[in-house]
């Protein structure tokens, strides 16, 4: 890490994990650390006060969660980290999957006595498409917990990860003392996080002496094991997606906390370059680059403003400079790009690779969007993904269906939810990849647009964007298949399919076509 260069000390991340893991608590200790609040609870404190103040999103406040998603910044040990939060609830969004497209490295959360849950695995796989590098916390080791062994096999079988133990704890539950550092032999006791102890080895009296002679034993004898059968930390391979590092600790009493945050600044990469379609951009470029990956609806109804947030890929971003959109091909003032930290946000008076700023905009901005200091690009990798609920939208006045077609569109543009337009000419279909998104739709309908809106059943269950290296082909299917194409908001075609069996039965059928659950933008 180069002091003088702003690049190499940046960090941006995101945490993944199963809700109630500890993401936020371990959230609340890292800018803890950052001196980005005074308080750990002040997260909480912030969302509380952030619900009162967004009424016109009511769900969140009955909820009691925040729907969005936000970043973070703070600075520790000379690195600046941005922590791009992904929403917490049971129920997730597009916006998640999109935020993991804008960092360079993850901590994944596992809880202890419960090992790699649902949504873990699925966020991973979002990380892996992109070779996020991972960095692992398991957490709530002062409670009871499953056996270390036992876990990090799960981590290595369920997600064909390899794992690197870098600590190993010491006791469990009411036992838990601290950790050791396998490769450095340095204890780390629960209570004295900051005062690290050298010692000989597994066997040091100095362990003797933290633990019960049970315990010991077990500690003394799953260390020699971990040392010896268990792999070793290699950079590549982690830079790479391959291997994750492994940490112990216990978010709530603050404890492995200082670990990730070395590790982060130790192991995880700096911003490192971006595919367009046209060409790598370096980090280090002069021209600033960067894309949206999410849009956030302002607070007020009353105003239609949004925020747009851009991930700052190349080059010096300073404030009042004109940018060039490249799907427009006009150029937009950025004159008020803001930073955003835990208790506030801030004008943003010059950002670098790596940084997230909002721009505040009155929807000129969408998702998956490339600003330029001229150069037609545009970066890959803000990505749609097929939908696992589809509906119909229904309003009580037939009168304002009008209406309604434009309120979707905006609310498509935004990324609240994906719009399909069937060929038949039958109503707009929305799709979203959690049911949150479709409370969030109707919420906003009714707050925005004055609409009533329900939504039906409708009798397509899942959907694929397709193409086909042959265009007569991709004719031939989309005209074999009237009443199940549909547009989506760039007028891609896509096969709307009434059951997993039915698009089996298509994809066996047609061969020549591509059926793609996921598709980029642009
Ligand atoms: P999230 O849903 O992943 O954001 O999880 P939270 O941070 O809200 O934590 C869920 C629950 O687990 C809360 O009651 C926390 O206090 C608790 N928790 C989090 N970390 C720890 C830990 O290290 N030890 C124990 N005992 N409880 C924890």
């Amino acid at each position: 890490m180069n002091a003088q260069d702003p690049v190499s000390r940046r960090r941006t991340f995101a945490i993944i994990s199963h809700p109630d893991a500890g993401k936020t608590t371990l959230t609340e200790k890292l800018l803890l650390f950052g001196g980005a609040i005074q308080l750990a609870g002040e997260v909480r404190a912030k969302a509380n006060r952030r619900q009162t103040r967004s009424d016109w999103m009511g769900i969140e406040r009955e909820r009691g969660i925040s729907v969005v998603t936000s970043v973070m910044t703070f600075e520790y040990g000379g690195c600046v980290y941005n922590l791009l939060d992904t929403p917490g609830h049971e129920d997730f969004s597009e916006d998640t999957y999109r935020t993991l497209t804008a960092v360079d490295s993850a901590i994944m959360v596992i809880d202890a006595a419960k090992g790699i849950e649902a949504r873990t695995r699925k966020l991973f796989e979002v990380c892996r498409l992109r070779d996020i590098p991972i960095v692992t916390f398991i957490n709530k080791l002062d409670r009871e917990t499953r056996d270390p062994f036992d876990i990090l096999d799960e981590i290595e079988k369920t997600l064909a990860l390899d794992v690197a133990p870098i600590t190993w704890p010491l006791g469990r539950g009411r036992s838990f003392v601290g950790t050791y550092d396998l490769e450095r032999k340095v204890v780390r006791r629960l209570d004295r996080d900051s005062e690290p102890t050298a010692v000989s080895g597994p066997d040091d009296p100095f362990i003797a002496g933290l633990l019960n002679e049970a315990d010991f034993k077990e500690a003394r004898e799953q260390i020699e094991l971990a040392s010896d059968g268990c792999k070793r930390f290699e950079s590549q391979s982690f830079l790479e997606g391959h291997l994750t590092p492994v940490f112990f600790g216990s978010a709530l009493r603050n404890f492995g906390v200082r670990d990730l945050i070395d590790a982060l600044k130790d192991f995880a990469p700096p911003p490192h370059g971006l595919e367009t379609a046209s060409r790598m951009v370096d980090a280090r470029e002069d021209k600033m680059t960067g894309f949206v990956f999410k849009i956030q609806a302002n607070m007020d109804p009353n105003h239609r403003d949004r925020i747009a947030f851009m991930r700052v890929c190349s080059g010096k971003l300073k404030r009042g400079m004109k940018a060039k959109l490249v799907r427009t091909g006009k150029n937009i003032a950025l004159n008020a790009p803001q930073f955003f930290f835990a208790q506030d946000r801030q004008l943003a008076e010059e950002a670098y690779a790596g940084d997230v700023v909002g721009i505040p905009n009155h929807g000129a901005l969408r998702i998956g969007d490339t600003l330029t200091e001229g150069e037609n690009l545009v970066f890959r990798g803000v990505p749609s993904f097929a939908p696992e609920i589809l509906r119909r939208v229904k309003i009580g006045d037939a009168m304002k269906a009008k209406k309604l077609r434009e309120a979707l569109g905006q609310m498509g543009e935004e990324g609240v939810v994906q719009l399909f337009l069937p060929n038949d000419g039958s109503g707009a279909i929305v799709g979203v990849v959690g049911a949150l998104q479709l409370d969030v739709l109707a919420e906003r309908l009714a707050a925005e647009y004055g609409l009533d809106a329900s939504f039906e059943t409708s009798r397509f269950e899942t959907c694929r964007w397709i193409t086909s290296k042959t265009a007569p082909e991709l004719d031939k299917f989309i005209r074999a298949h009237p009443s199940s194409m549909a547009a989506d908001l760039d007028g891609a075609p896509v096969f709307m399919a009434s059951s997993a069996w039915d698009l089996k039965y298509e994809q066996d059928k047609w061969p020549e076509i591509v059926f793609s659950d996921i598709k980029d933008y642009q």
